[in-house]
Parts: C-alpha cells; structure tokens; sequence
C-alpha cells in the first residue's frame, strides 16, 4: 500500500492499494503468472483470494499459521515429536483468567501478542504476575503468548527452501545476535556453530517445513539455551515464511541467494543446493545510525566503502527512525578473520556498538 515503498521503487509495476483491495487483487491476478510474499502479514484472505486463480506459494494456510504466533507454537509442539527441538515453555493468554492459570515458572516472562509483532515490536518482559496483568492491559488485551524467558547462550537461524514436488535445500546455519529484539549481526562461516548443533537445527527445519507441506523459502529461528551439555540446547523461536533479514548475507557470499531461490520454488525451476563462497558478517543499519545527539548526519559511506569486502545496501526508506532497518552492510572475505577485522572497523566508523 505504501506509494513510496522500497520495493515499489525497484518493481516494473506498483499496484499501490490496501493488500485486501479487491480491485488491486484482480489486477494482479491479471499480470502475474505466479504470486508470492515477502512479508507475512499480508491477509492470509488475500492470499486465498489469489490462490483461487493463480499458483501461490507459500500457501495462504501456511502463512496463517506463520502469522499467529499461537497457531505457530502450536505447529512447533507437534513437530518436536519428530526433531524433539520444542519452543520455549509457554502459556496462551486470550482472556482475564488465562492470567490466573499461568504457572509461576513462566516468570520472569516475555507476554508476546499472537499476531504482528516484529523487532520486538509486541513484546512486553514481565518479572511478576502484577506486571503480567499490566502489560496485557497495555497490549490491548489481545490474544498473546507469554513465554518463559530463557537465559539465551546464543541464537541461530536456519533458512530451507522447498519446491512443490518436496525438493528442500537449506542455507549454512547462521548465528545471530540480536540488540534489543531486533538483529544487529549475523555471522556464517563453517564451525562458528558446532556441527552437531547445527546439523540438529538443520533437521528440525526441515521437519517444520514438510510438516506444513511449505513450498517457498522459510526461515525458522532458534535460541541455543545451557543444559549441561558442551553444546547446550536448541529451542526453536518463531519461523518467517519468506525470505529473511538473517539471509541477507547469502545475496554476496553465496552462488544462489535465498531470494532466488525464493523464485526458483514459485516458478516450478530446480532448487540447487546453495554453496557459501566467502565467510560474512552481517550488520543491520538501523536508523539510529542517521542521528548524533539529536542531530541529523549521514554515515561515513566512503570510509566504510574503502574497506576490502563491502556489500552496501541502502533500501531506500524515507525516514531515518531509530530501529528501523534502513539497509544492511554485508561483509565478505576469504576467512573468517578477514571478514570480522573489516566489519569490526566498518561498525566504529558508522557508530554501530562492537560485538565481539
Ligand atoms: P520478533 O517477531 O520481534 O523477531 P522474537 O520472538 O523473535 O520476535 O523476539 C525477538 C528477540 O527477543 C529474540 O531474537 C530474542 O533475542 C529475544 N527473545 C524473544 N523471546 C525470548 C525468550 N523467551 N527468552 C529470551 N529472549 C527472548
Ligand atoms: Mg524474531
């Protein structure tokens, strides 16, 4: 709907109405052979819509499960049978005596609300039953969850992308660091995730995806939590049925990105197995980067363009808000070293914290 969109900006064509307009569903039925999203709260209704007429993948009855955080956890519990990789301990709160019944090992908690919540946007962490009651109140008293919140070690994500005819293929496992709910790095390199671990995200990905009989690219994200175990534990987060900010990376250190293969599932092509050519660090431009003690600044481009190894891209957003994802900066280089020393000097020189 937004005229001045991002994508809109690179598209042939901007069908710029609401994502339920019928009459801007009917156009794009019209121009398009195939139809796919790249953003999950687009009405699971519209996709139906669409999917009446015209190959659309993911599936409307997918997104609608990705897009409920309830339906979503609940698809979690039924495939850790299979993987035995479960989400974190949770309860639903959809009325005022679902407060009541919350057992007290879920606090301290995160109250998350079912549907469009993104960079921790949605959240409120609750220490107490007072504060629980509190921030439903603030919420809007609509349906949420409240999950236990977890002492994090790390966290991973793991992208597949899935044909029609059951074809999966997934990315190299990616650890990610996030600042306040919303990613600021992500790093992929062969052994920055021991092997067992990542093999075991791997496999439960994949059980997630068949299980809904996905066909698109999908990201499920996992917290690593302390078991005892010299690897500790995976729990499996939330999933995002589309490309993802954490495969970005695969645009500049892979041969096949995931939003070509993104193209590849919807259009019915082979899906390739993707191969990493150069380790890469990720880092997030968020809009705070735009702004030195309430004064406007542009970020240091050319100094940060000398470095060896620079990917920069700039999404093209109006306005520069704090935590909002203006571009990204991808890092590539033949070791992992290389590429954290230049992403190292490359976050000083724009402001963004060091961590590591
Ligand atoms: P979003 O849709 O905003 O990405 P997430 O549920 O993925 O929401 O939460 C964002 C981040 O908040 C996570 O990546 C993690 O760093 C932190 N977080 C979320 N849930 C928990 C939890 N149960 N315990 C500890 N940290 C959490
Ligand atoms: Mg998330």
């Amino acid at each position: 709907p937004d005229p001045i969109s991002p994508a809109g900006r690179a598209s042939d064509v901007h069908i710029a109405t609401a994502y339920d307009d019928e009459q801007g569903l009917a156009q794009l039925m019209q121009r398009c052979e195939a139809i796919t999203t790249e953003f999950e709260n687009v009405p699971a209704g519209a996709l139906a819509t669409l999917a009446a007429q015209r190959p659309v993948a993911p599936a409307p009855t997918a997104v609608a499960i990705a897009q409920d955080r309830i339906a979503e956890k609940a698809h979690f519990a039924t495939c850790a049978r299979e993987t035995g990789v479960g989400p974190a301990p949770y309860a639903v709160i959809e009325a005022e005596a679902d407060l009541a019944r919350v057992p007290d090992a879920l606090l301290p908690g995160i109250l998350k609300t079912a549907r469009l919540g993104y960079d921790g946007k949605g959240q409120v962490r609750v220490d107490d039953r007072a504060a629980l009651a509190a921030a439903w109140e603030r919420l809007g008293r609509v349906p949420c969850v409240l999950e236990q919140r977890l002492a994090l070690r790390d966290e991973l994500s793991v992208i597949v992308a899935r044909g029609a005819d059951g074809a999966i293929v997934h990315f190299p496992v990616q650890r990610n660091l996030h600042r306040d709910g919303i990613l600021a790095v992500t790093e992929v390199w062969p052994g920055n995730v021991p092997d067992a671990l990542a093999q075991r995200a791997v496999a439960a990905t994949h059980a997630i995806a068949v299980q809904l009989h996905y066909v698109g690219v999908l990201c499920v994200e996992f917290f690593i939590v302390d078991d005892g175990s010299a690897d500790g534990a995976l729990v499996v987060n939330e999933m995002a049925p589309r490309p993802h900010n954490s495969g970005h990376y695969t645009i500049d250190a892979c041969d096949v990105s995931q939003f070509e293969l993104q193209v590849r599932a919807l259009a019915g092509l082979p899906l390739a197995a993707p191969r990493q050519h150069s380790a890469a660090v990720m880092l997030n431009l968020l809009g705070d980067l735009w702004w030195r003690d309430g004064q406007p600044v542009t970020p240091d481009w050319a100094g940060v363009l000398a470095l060896p190894g620079i990917h920069l891209h700039l999404y093209g957003k109006q306005t520069a808000r704090p935590g909002r994802k203006m571009g990204h900066l991808t890092v590539t280089a033949a070791d992992p070293q290389s590429a954290i020393a230049a992403a190292t000097v490359a976050a000083q020189r724009l402001g963004i914290a060091p961590w590591r």
